[in-house]
């Protein structure tokens, strides 16, 4: 692509970002789609996300994506807020709209069209959700807005899991989400669940870590879906699979909620075709 007068800017806002994946993809869409735009990431010290963004303001930048540290952060540096990302407290999209930025959480819908695309429904499912941080809060939200009959939220701080339940119950006006300690796992029913791994534990380089090691659990696993995708099958994948689960990693939610931060800057639809694409390419720093 040739760079010009007329190229616009998007970019990464975050600390690190040296590892970042999305340039690689948003840089491949527009590469697909002939647009004159590049993705570049900008790595952001402490206490200054607040003159990132006036700064990417004042520099016409087109959208920007953030990330660890600053999901919530950069929240009161925005114009407006998209409902469902002031739901849920954690902002990684800014699209540039007259006089600032308007906030998404495109965490989210990503994982939901992830599962879509692997064929796994959220609807009527009860559901074993693991951790109660960032990530967990928003896969809780998404569970109860997709229409969950009942998510077990297991995580080593109960009150956290509290708190994320009330929050989501409240806002849901249904009783969706059960905290519970990890440990309390041997008092779910019988059955298959569809599992979420939304925690840190076995996130590279602790590859041989997970949250939950016991046979007892993984009997319980009938889907399992891993958010970490470094590395590339986690250990949670792998005893999902030991135990005859079938087992995903969260590299397709990186893939779609770039796409959709993507489509939301750029006022475009990304065809399954293209998403394909992306993926091909993203699989290859893995496998
Ligand atoms: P976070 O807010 O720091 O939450 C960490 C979670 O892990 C908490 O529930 C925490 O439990 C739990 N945890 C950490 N160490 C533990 C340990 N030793 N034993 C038991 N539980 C432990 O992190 P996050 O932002 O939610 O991210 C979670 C994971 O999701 C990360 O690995 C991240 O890479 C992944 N992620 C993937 C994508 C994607 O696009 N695929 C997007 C976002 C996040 P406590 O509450 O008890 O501390």
């Amino acid at each position: 692509m040739e760079i010009n007068g007329k190229t616009r800017t998007c970019g990464l806002i975050g600390n690190p970002v040296e590892h970042t994946l999305s340039p690689m993809i948003h840089n491949t869409l527009a590469e697909l789609l002939g647009h004159n735009l590049v993705y570049v990431p900008f790595p952001v010290k402490a206490g200054q996300v607040a003159q990132a963004v006036s700064g990417a303001d004042a520099l016409n930048l087109l959208g920007l994506n953030v990330t660890v540290p600053y999901k919530s952060a950069v929240i009161e540096c925005l114009k407006e807020i998209d409902g469902l990302a002031g739901n849920i407290g954690a902002v990684n999209t800014l699209v540039r709209t007259a006089g600032g930025y308007k906030g998404y959480n495109t965490d989210m819908e990503g994982l939901y069209r992830a599962m879509v695309s692997e064929g796994i429904s959220i609807a009527g499912e009860t559901v074993i959700l693991l951790g109660a941080g960032g990530a967990a809060r928003a896969v809780a939200y998404l569970c109860a807005v997709k229409g969950a009959a009942q998510v077990y939220m297991l995580n080593r701080t109960l009150d956290k899991a509290q708190a994320v339940a009330g929050e989501v119950n409240r806002a849901m006006g249904r009783e969706v989400i059960c905290p519970m300690a990890l440990e309390n796992y041997t008092m779910l029913p019988e059955g298959k669940y569809l599992t979420i791994q939304g925690t840190s534990v076995g996130l590279a380089p602790h590859a041989e870590e997970a949250v939950i090691t016991e046979d007892a659990f993984y009997e319980k696993v009938g889907t399992g879906f891993d958010l970490i995708y470094r590395p590339w099958e986690t250990k949670f994948m792998q005893l999902t699979r030991a135990h005859g689960g079938q087992a995903y990693n969260g590299l397709k939610m990186l893939l779609y909620q770039g796409i959709i931060a993507y489509e939301l800057w750029n006022d475009v639809k990304i065809s399954e075709e293209e998403a394909q694409v992306v993926y091909e390419r993203l699989k290859g720093q893995f496998v």
